[in-house]
């Protein structure tokens, strides 16, 4: 199936695809967290600017899982991802699940990567120089810590899926899977070297130390600070939304059924 999905060479030297409405995707979302049961929490960020937040609780927790999305404003997919997954509303009875559906607000009214301040969001977990990744921090901080996070993404200058797995202490890692699952609804980018780091059917696991690094992704402080394993799955966009949705939502399924 994936062989009939090809590139569609439109995205140089930037994302300019389709957009979405954010609002109205969030809007859906509470809609689906209202009816599933999930508690909403709206992170206060400054003026009129909320982040919002959903926690689902189950009676008899074994493990806790952390889920984002929306953090660069140019890459919609993650979102649309988890509006899906809260419509279809299949989740682990074992697990109390977090989700952030939407950390850039701002950023997707005008398409772009930043905020609307132009700060890249996911490299400010070091400084915390904008409102919103304080207000998330120090939400993240009244948080019990993780068993496992995804940061859901895009990445327009890509082959195909790929994921980036930070997992320290060499647990089993669910890459493989990931990678088998999303081969069924969207190209693997298969490049030895993608982002400057060397890659393996689709998966990179760098060896950086966060604490040696000027700036921090959301991953970084979430393994620093979180959790000791995280995957962000990068959906390849310059292929159709439909396809990069698909690959986002099935990486997130893996894991859901394998926690
Ligand atoms: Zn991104």
């Amino acid at each position: 199936m994936s062989h009939s999905v090809q590139r569609l060479g439109r995205n140089k030297g930037g994302y300019l695809g389709e957009t979405i409405d954010i609002h109205q995707v969030l809007r859906d979302d509470l809609e689906a967290a209202r009816r599933f049961g999930w508690q909403i929490e709206e992170i206060p960020v400054s003026g009129n600017l909320d982040l919002l937040a959903f926690r689902r609780v189950v009676q008899a927790p074994s493990k806790k899982l952390y889920i984002s999305a929306g953090i660069h404003g140019d890459e919609p997919a993650g979102p649309l991802a988890v509006r899906q997954l809260l419509r279809e509303n299949e989740w682990p009875d074992h697990a109390n699940i977090w989700i952030c559906p939407c950390l850039n607000p701002t950023g997707f009214p005008l398409n772009r990567r930043e905020n609307a301040d132009g700060v890249d969001l996911n490299r400010d977990y070091r400084h915390l120089r904008s409102a919103e990744i304080r207000a998330h921090v120090v939400w993240l901080n009244q948080q019990p810590n993780f068993d496992l996070t995804l940061c859901l993404h895009e990445d327009w200058e890509s082959h195909g899926f790929y994921i980036y797995e930070v997992n320290p202490d060499h647990e089993p890692s669910l890459g493989e899977k990931m990678m088998q699952a999303v081969s069924k609804v969207c190209p693997i980018d298969l490049s030895t070297v993608i982002e400057d780091r060397p890659a393996q059917g689709g998966i990179i696991r760098p060896g950086i130390d966060p604490a040696t690094r000027p700036q921090w992704p959301e991953a970084f402080y979430l393994v620093m600070n979180k959790t000791r394993h995280s995957y962000t799955p990068e959906a390849p966009s310059d292929f159709p939304l439909p396809t990069r949705v698909a690959a986002l939502a099935t990486a997130v399924r893996v894991v859901l059924d394998e926690i």
